[in-house]
């Protein structure tokens, strides 16, 4: 009877021991995933611009009063390339104010900065750290990764994620082409790619986190299409997809307004690919995203949401089930931080 006592007492304590153990690993387990699960307190305003009278501007990104919880958040990069077209179209620093402004607010665990001035960051500490960095810029000749493919791919290659928009889809072909397939799977091609203005519609996405919340959407841009992938698309998820019209091939062939290969693939119904995920085989992750040509498009919330989806998911961020919150984009706010604006008084981001 003893013997039996004692070996229950024993089975018992070990039994006990063993939840113990098991309860301290989902504890664990649950800590390692709360900064990803627990919202962060959202920050008041992302940045305030200054423009001076010559069009000089800086920006100042707005600081998070506590260090402790900055240091929870992934740090997202905006670059903005200099004004390359007229009012409302290409608006650089204006679109990615608008996208860090909704981040900042999300009181998701993130921290966007934009870089204070056009172009690459001149003081590169800026990058320091960054789990993403999202660029809009003139493309081809004019990318402002042009001169800094080297470190970039640094940076590239320790993992931190890359979403380029509308012309800084665009590489020259060789190296800097190279570096974009590299990175984020893809790029716009002279000669192969067009950039005609149409309306796709948007009506499936695929099982994707940058799909979450994202509803079927219409909108009228400049969609490049027909990039130019990786080998087979390993890797690579096509978010947005749809078959342009005839009407989009109607120019004569040119470096961007068609060759043979394009009209080919249209003709045959292959649905071109106009936003995309991709997975490198090293680690780290890259998104291309071909409109945004017109900087009323930003009004749309899917059109929002899409880029914001994909920010996070490049940062390694956990995308919410609806998708990325962001403000409304009034009419008035969508005419706010413009690139032909030669002064303005502290414009906040809002
Ligand atoms: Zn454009």
């Amino acid at each position: 009877m003893n013997v039996n006592f004692n070996s229950r007492r024993v089975l018992a304590f070990v039994c006990v021991m063993m939840l113990s153990v098991t309860c301290n690993r989902v504890t664990n387990a649950m800590q390692d995933l709360q900064p990803l699960l627990k919202p962060t307190k959202p920050q008041k305003s992302t940045a305030t611009l200054s423009v001076d009278t010559s069009g000089n501007y800086s920006v100042e990104n707005s600081e998070d009063e506590s260090n402790a919880n900055q240091q929870d958040k992934k740090k997202i990069v905006f670059i903005s390339g200099s004004p390359s077209h007229g009012m409302m179209k290409h608006e650089h620093r204006a679109g990615n104010m608008i996208l860090a402004d909704a981040l900042n607010r999300s009181g998701l665990a993130v921290d966007a900065k934009l870089v204070p001035h056009y172009g690459y960051p001149r003081d590169e500490s800026i990058l320091k750290g960054a789990a993403t960095v999202v660029i809009f810029c003139t493309g081809h000749q004019g990318h402002v990764l042009n001169p800094h493919l080297e470190e970039f791919d640094k940076l590239m290659k320790s993992g931190t994620g890359v979403v380029m928009i509308h012309w800084a889809t665009e590489a020259v072909k060789g190296k800097p082409g190279k570096k974009f397939l590299e990175w984020m799977g893809g790029f716009c091609e002279l000669d192969w790619s067009v950039n005609p203005h149409w309306t796709p519609n948007f009506k499936e996405f695929p099982n994707h986190p940058i799909s979450n919340g994202v509803k079927p959407f219409r909108a009228n841009d400049e969609w490049y299409y027909h990039m130019r992938f990786v080998n087979n698309m390993k890797g690579v998820t096509p978010i947005l997809s749809d078959l342009p019209g005839p009407e989009t091939l109607r120019r004569r062939d040119g470096p961007r307004s068609g060759n043979p290969a394009v009209r080919k693939a249209v003709a045959a119904g292959e649905k071109q690919v106009v936003a995309w995920a991709y997975d490198r085989p090293s680690g780290g992750r890259g998104f291309g995203f071909t409109g945004a040509h017109n900087h009323e498009s930003w009004r749309d919330e899917n059109f929002r949401k899409v880029v914001l989806n994909a920010i996070l998911w490049t940062a390694n961020v956990y995308v919410p089930k609806e998708g990325c919150p962001s403000p409304k984009v009034s009419d008035s706010r969508i005419k706010e931080n413009l690139d032909n604006q030669k002064s303005s008084k502290n414009k906040n981001a809002r």
